[in-house]
């Protein structure tokens, strides 16, 4: 960590030491919980003063949008990496509208000169999990090194190998893939061994069927708790 970056991590630090007891009285109590697991953050208080601590020391951060699961595991994950282990977590970019997801990616397809390229870095917005809210890039690396080693307790998996700052938010934890397009690679050669994968959102998971060889994946679906979205071809 550069001395820069090490002196503002210790006056944040402080900042939060000392805003404790303004935030003991906007917010007494104690506990804040994640979905399924107790927040180890030690009392609201202190929960709240880094909140406030770290949106000083990371002013662009936007947490709107975000699915409020996603929210929750997030400022727990990062209370508890600031009041365990003095680590400060801040986030680069959360939810996206579609738009601006679609305009990035046009942006990266312009950039590597194709598709599949830009594919290994951005995703669509109909694939992307910025635009559902449930996917967060963070900073600096030695905070993502702590998510990637503690955030499970909250639901937060790094899910790509080429993305140390992506966090995506699920119930399950998935099996980590080299990039973003690595699914739909999977895809391009699975279907030659009768294999796609089923779920848009669980690119881990795949069925053998017959059908494979003989055409291309057909549609997956886009949610496995949402029946209205499944495919529109029969298995
Ligand atoms: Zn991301």
């Amino acid at each position: 960590m550069r001395f820069k970056e090490r002196v503002l991590a210790t006056v944040t630090r402080l900042a939060a030491v000392l805003l404790v007891p303004l935030a003991a009285c906007r917010a007494p109590g104690n506990a804040c919980h994640a979905p399924g697991n107790a927040c180890r953050a030690p009392g609201r208080a202190r929960f709240l003063a880094c909140q406030w601590a770290l949106g000083l020391r990371f002013p662009a951060e936007d947490l709107r949008g975000l699915a409020p699961e996603a929210l929750t595991a997030f400022m727990c994950a990062r209370a508890e990496a600031f009041w365990r282990d003095g680590q400060l977590i801040g986030l680069t970019s959360g939810h996206r509208d579609a738009a601006e997801q679609r305009r990035i990616f046009a942006e990266e397809v312009r950039r590597t000169g194709s598709i599949s390229a830009a594919r290994r870095r951005v995703l669509p917005p109909e694939e992307s999990m910025h635009v559902r809210g449930l996917a967060i890039d963070v900073r600096p690396t030695e905070g993502a090194r702590w998510l990637e080693q503690n955030g499970g307790r909250y639901g937060l998996y790094r899910v790509y190998e080429n993305e140390w700052w992506h966090f995506e938010f699920r119930t399950v934890e998935p099996v980590r893939l080299p990039h973003p397009d690595a699914a739909a690679e999977a895809c391009a050669h699975g279907i030659a061994f009768g294999l796609c994968p089923l779920h848009g959102n669980g690119p881990w998971h795949y069925r053998l069927s017959p059908l494979a060889a003989a055409a291309d994946c057909p549609p997956m679906y886009g949610d496995p708790g949402d029946p209205a979205k499944g495919p529109r071809r029969r298995w």
